[in-house]
């Protein structure tokens, strides 16, 4: 049995995306800026339809009604808006920010990058932050008054304990949704409202797909700003944003003291990305089928473990990751090997070709922190990207791969134990 389907196919961009970036193409109005109206309050956008170029002001404003945030800057990258969201934050040159060890690297990226220095915390064996080991580093590092809180691969930790003791030491929280954009809690809000700032990716293997993209949402006027200026925005040109706080003193008062990064949306982008929001909500509901459907096969497997999510997250799975129960480091390559063979795609998070492992971040520290509990957890953690236009199929076939492939290693094993 062999999976033919390709792994890192990215999803299409609607027709009426591809038509509006013609146009805009065709006009050259690629520029944000690019249009003639400006804003005092907000209004529907719709009475924009007939003028071109407002693309990523629309798209700031449905992203925000969306997310339900009252601001929403689009910018050309999560890491750019991780980024800008410690600056706005206040962050100065050395200081310290916890984040989780098991993330992106584009993460300590964009810590390393405003001049901070991240401290790592570890994760727990449902692949979130250890609130524990937060607390400990705190008593390390009392000095610590950042902390990005990365919900990788859609897994959403505990963010009211978290919350709580950022609140009680004084620590500013920024929420690294990414990869969490459509996971919910039980009450039905969208993940990202913890903190004040929650950043946004629509880079190719996020729920949304412009290539590169990213937004940073606030309710926070300030915050909302200072990353407005700061994306690029200067003179009056605020006066184009509809998503913004309506009150231009704030905007004069900042602009100064705020560097222009250069770091805004084009037109292109947000033409292929605004006809994506609207079925948004279908995708996410697509993928919970599909990783449902696959962690039920799965979950039939002695070797394997699934950790469970907490109770009051509904996740918006893209990708399914699972652990390798009493696996040595040559099994668990030997199935990412046998799995390949197959056509499957898993990759193993703890490893130093994975831009996900902490031991390749040598750029964000002098002494290799030791993070153990992480390091043990991520050493057998699987990784395996789905993509809606996989069939039941399609699950069916890689479930069966992976039952296959694990009878095989498990099976040798316990052979050549026995006649030991
Ligand atoms: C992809 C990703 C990022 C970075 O997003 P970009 O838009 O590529 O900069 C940050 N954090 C996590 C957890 C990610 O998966």
């Amino acid at each position: 049995m062999e999976f033919t389907k390709d792994f890192k196919i990215p999803d299409p961009v609607p027709q009426a995306g591809i038509e509006q970036a013609v146009k805009l193409m065709e006009t050259g109005r690629m520029y944000r800026y690019n249009f003639h109206a400006e804003f005092e309050e907000e209004i529907d956008p719709s009475e924009l339809d007939d003028e071109l170029a407002t693309e990523v002001t629309k798209l700031e404003y449905e992203f925000s009604r969306y997310i339900e945030h009252k601001y929403v800057i689009a910018v050309n990258s999560c890491g750019s808006a991780l980024f800008m969201s410690l600056k706005a934050a206040g962050l100065e040159y050395q200081d310290k920010v916890f984040s989780n060890a098991f993330t992106f690297t584009a993460v300590p990226s964009s810590i390393v990058h405003a001049g901070g220095i991240p401290i790592y915390l570890e994760c727990n064996s449902q692949y979130l932050i250890d609130v524990e080991d937060f607390k400990r580093k705190i008593k390390q590092h009392p000095d610590a008054k950042y902390f990005i809180a990365s919900h990788m691969r859609g897994h959403v930790s505990d963010m009211e304990a978290i919350k709580k003791i950022c609140d009680e030491e004084g620590i500013y929280l920024i929420e690294d949704c990414a990869h969490s954009l459509g996971a919910k809690w039980s009450n039905g809000k969208h993940v990202g409202h913890t903190a004040k700032i929650a950043c946004f990716s629509s880079q190719s293997y996020k729920m949304l797909n412009s290539g590169e993209g990213g937004f940073i949402a606030t309710s926070d006027e300030r915050v909302a700003a200072y990353c407005i200026l700061a994306a690029g925005c200067y003179e009056k040109l605020y006066k184009k944003h509809l998503a913004r706080p309506f009150n231009d003193e704030i905007f004069e008062e900042l602009k100064p003291y705020v560097p222009n990064f250069s770091l805004r949306m084009t037109n292109l982008t947000a033409a292929v990305l605004r006809p994506q929001l609207g079925i948004l909500d279908e995708k996410i509901n697509r993928y919970n089928t599909l990783y449902d459907q696959l962690a039920g096969i799965l979950e039939t497997v002695e070797s394997i473990h699934i950790p469970p999510s907490l109770d009051r997250v509904k996740r918006a799975p893209d990708s399914m990751q699972f652990n390798l129960l009493n696996f040595t480091k040559s099994q668990v390559d030997q199935f990412v090997k046998d799995t390949a063979v197959k056509g499957l795609k898993i990759q193993i998070f703890g490893r130093l070709d994975n831009a996900r492992y902490f031991k390749n971040w040598q750029y964000s520290f002098t002494e290799m922190p030791e993070l153990k509990q992480t390091e043990e957890i991520i050493a057998c953690a699987c990784d395996l990207r789905l993509s809606p236009s996989f069939t039941t199929e399609d699950i069916d076939t890689i479930g069966r791969i992976i039952k296959d492939v694990l009878k095989d290693i498990v099976g040798e094993t316990n052979q050549a134990l026995s006649s030991v």
